[in-house]
């Protein structure tokens, strides 16, 4: 039966395709892609020579009924964002919520996306996390950086080079400078680089070293000292 895949591709190194993933985007009837030249560079890495649909955060709102019909009229097709998993930070919630309230069966493939290798790479507990995506760049901010001051899991956030600066000072005026934390530059590429320490080390090191490139910052929960502290000051 026609079926929506949901397809990861590398984050930037290309081996890390998976023999799956090649699979079924060699038999889908359509790829869907958030950038159909970057997509179309991959295919063509991979040797398929696929019909490409144009799917993106401008035009998903409108598109999503015409690719549920598609499938429904009994073609397959696979979505795969410019990098990683579609869905995570990318265009992929709405279609997949659309597909499964038509009905259509929705089967996403395991493979790349930054903030696994970020969160093993940080060394912090990974048994519970959580993951926060881009922050809000103004509105909304400071309440969401509050809320997460007394998080006590690990928190990912996908962040840009130019504002990852801004965001440490934030997080160290709000969280204190001897938190830990981890930046992952580049993950899978040539130039990967993860630093790691206390917000103010952090600083230091990105203030010295201007940030480039694709950056995931993981940050470690609210220490067990500081919770039970602020707890007996309570009472
Ligand atoms: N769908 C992707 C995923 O599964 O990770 C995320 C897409 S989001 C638009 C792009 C952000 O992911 C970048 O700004 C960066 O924060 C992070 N990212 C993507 N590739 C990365 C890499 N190679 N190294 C570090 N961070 C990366």
């Amino acid at each position: 039966m026609a079926k929506l895949y949901i397809v990861p591709t590398p984050i930037g190194n290309l081996d890390d395709i998976t023999l799956r993933a090649v699979k079924v985007l060699s038999e889908a009837d359509i790829v869907l892609a958030e950038d159909t030249r970057t997509s179309g560079f991959l295919l063509k890495h991979l040797g398929l020579d696929k019909k490409l649909w144009s799917h993106h955060k401008f035009n998903e709102h409108a598109a999503v009924e015409a690719v549920a019909s598609t499938i429904l009229g009994g073609e397959t097709l696979a979505l795969v964002s410019d990098a990683g998993t579609p869905g995570i930070s990318d265009p992929g919630f709405l279609l997949v919520r659309t597909c499964l309230e038509r009905g259509i069966e929705v089967e996403t493939l395991p493979g790349p996306t930054a903030f696994v290798p970020a969160l093993i790479n940080s060394g912090f507990p990974a048994d519970r996390f959580c993951f926060e995506g881009f922050l809000p760049p103004k509105k909304g901010r400071s309440k969401r950086l509050h809320v997460l001051a007394e998080e006590s899991r690990t928190m990912i956030f996908y962040e840009s080079p130019y504002r990852l600066l801004k965001t440490l000072k934030e997080l160290a005026d709000l969280f204190g400078p001897e938190r830990e934390a981890s930046v992952s530059r580049e993950l899978t590429k040539k130039f990967e680089e993860n630093v790691r320490g206390t917000l103010a080390e952090l600083i230091e090191h990105f203030t010295r070293r201007e940030p480039k490139g694709e950056i995931v910052l993981v940050v470690a929960g609210k220490p067990r000292k500081e919770r039970d502290n602020q707890s007996e000051t309570e009472e």
